[in-house]
């Protein structure tokens, strides 16, 4: 028999996420079918819609993004899905909706936090998407129950690197249930939103069979960086430099950066210039937009100016510059004697490097501290702490390249991760039922490259391929290196173990 959708239980599909080895484009398809007496019912949701970075390296000349295959999903009766659930706001689980929506479909009903359709009207007014093709949004938060069909959802909150991102518990009709983690790590200590609830998931830890998990930061060792800690380096850091003007790039979408940044500079009264590109502005508009006043929490004891020119003596002289800046102009006076820079990303900042060099700027870096990238994706220690509360679900790993996860599992064994088997691949479609994880039909994965003609999308169908060191997004975390650190690992572990 075709088991294709064609019998009782919960079915679940990768579209996206689940990657040969680049990690982007997520999109995950749950559909819980019902017998009735008239036959049989499906009740599908979609989760996330992202686009796949890098989709120059999928060969079609002037693209501009390419999304994941949801188009069986849209246009089979039986399979439409019910709603659209948006873990968060970052584009690699959000942008897909809108070349979706600009490429003449109708999508279901969307649900997500405030922050995020924050953001998704940004992209609406920037591909001028008419108001009538925008789907009903209904806007989420921890602790809500929606019902979908025959599935109930509810959301937990998550902390990751941007606000409102949120993991949800999908309790199929036969009972099956899910946590689906969004990106997530177990960090309790950040700023101005909730942290991952894990006293719920505690209280659900019996009901739950399966962790769809982002496993993004699975190859890093202990648990990943705490808010409180980058907040804590970054104090530390600015004190002992003794210098007045403090130099503090951060990373353009990493929001929480722009925070912790902010309390640092704070909590030693040091005035604060908010100072970037114009991503940056418009990104801090919307923390602003979303309901963070930094005016009323510098009250009197700093000031705080947008943007240059800027009267560097009114501002006394001394000053956190916090933003995204690759070059600091010759708006704030700077020198070898009174300043010093904070770089708290990779690559991104490397011309300013070469700028505080020229001047003779001393500067520490991620490199030095890598506690000063605030990061998002829990580590090994992470999913160690969910898999206790959880009891020892079954793990189907997402959000990393699948040889990740065949280089992870004699470790995972070792310490009593249990990882579904075999490795979930992009459009392979999954049974999940209690405690058993099946493969019920192999299909080639396939990518939607967008191009625009005349203000509308065109998708052409792409085979997923490997696509690393192709197109702009050439780092990656090769397979011997990968093999290599969970050897490493599991040799750490062993050694403790004795
Ligand atoms: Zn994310």
């Amino acid at each position: 028999m075709d088991r294709y959708f064609s019998e009782p239980g919960l079915f679940w599909r990768p579209l996206g996420g689940n990657n040969i080895d680049q990690i982007s484009g997520h999109c995950y398809q749950y559909t819980d079918i019902k017998e009735l007496k008239s036959g049989l019912k499906a009740s599908t949701i979609v989760v996330d819609l992202g686009k796949f970075d890098n989709h120059q390296a999928l060969g079609i000349r002037n693209s501009v993004a390419a999304v994941p295959d949801i188009r069986e999903l849209l246009q089979t009766p039986f399979l439409n899905p019910e709603a659209i659930f948006l873990t968060h706001s970052h584009p690699d689980h959000l942008n897909g909706i809108v070349h979706y929506l600009k490429a003449g479909y109708s999508l279901p009903p969307l649900f997500g936090g405030k922050y995020t359709l924050m953001i998704l009207e940004e992209l609406y007014d920037e591909f001028a998407v008419p108001r009538r093709s925008r789907p009903k949004f209904n806007i989420i938060q921890d602790g809500d129950i929606i019902r979908c069909g025959s599935l109930k959802i509810e959301i937990v909150s998550s902390s990751h690197t941007c606000f409102d991102s949120f993991g949800l518990i999908i309790k199929a009709f036969d009972g099956t249930t899910v946590y689906h983690t969004g990106d997530m790590k177990t960090d309790n200590s950040t700023y101005f939103r909730k942290p991952t609830n894990l006293k719920r998931l505690h209280q659900l830890a019996e009901k739950i069979n399966f962790s769809v998990a982002d496993f993004c930061g699975i190859t890093s060792d202990g648990i990943a960086v705490r808010e409180v800690d980058t907040f804590k380096k970054l104090v530390e850091l600015i004190k002992k430099s003794r210098k007045r003007k403090i130099f503090i790039p951060v990373y353009p979408t990493h929001a929480e950066m722009y925070l912790v940044a902010f309390l640092a500079a704070l909590k030693l009264k040091k005035n604060v210039i908010f100072y970037g590109n114009h991503d940056f502005y418009i990104y801090l508009e919307q923390i602003k937009k979303y309901g963070i006043d930094f005016k009323k929490m510098a009250g009197n004891r700093i000031k705080v100016v947008v943007g240059t020119p800027v009267d560097v003596e009114a501002l006394g002289d001394d000053f956190a510059v916090i933003g995204t800046f690759n070059n600091i102009g010759n708006f704030f006076d700077d020198s070898s004697a009174d300043s010093f820079g904070i770089i708290t990303s990779g690559t991104f900042f490397n011309p300013l490097r070469g700028q505080f060099n020229a001047r003779n700027i001393r500067f520490v870096d991620v490199r030095d501290y890598p506690v000063l990238q605030g990061y998002g994706h829990g580590f090994l220690g992470d999913y160690e702490i969910i898999n206790n509360i959880l009891q020892a679900p079954l793990f189907i790993p997402t959000h990393c390249p699948i040889y990740v996860i065949d280089s992870f599992r004699e470790l995972a064994q070792y310490i009593g991760i249990r990882i579904a088997e075999p490795t979930a691949r992009n459009n392979h479609l999954y049974k999940l039922e209690k405690d058993s994880f099946e493969l019920i039909k192999e299909s080639p994965a396939t990518w939607l490259v967008v191009n625009y003609v005349n203000d509308q999308a065109i998708f052409t169908e792409v085979w997923q391929k490997p696509t690393s060191g192709a197109g702009f997004l050439k780092r990656t975390f090769s397979a011997r290196r990968c093999r290599n650190q969970f050897k490493m690992l599991l040799h750490k572990r062993k050694q403790q173990g004795k």
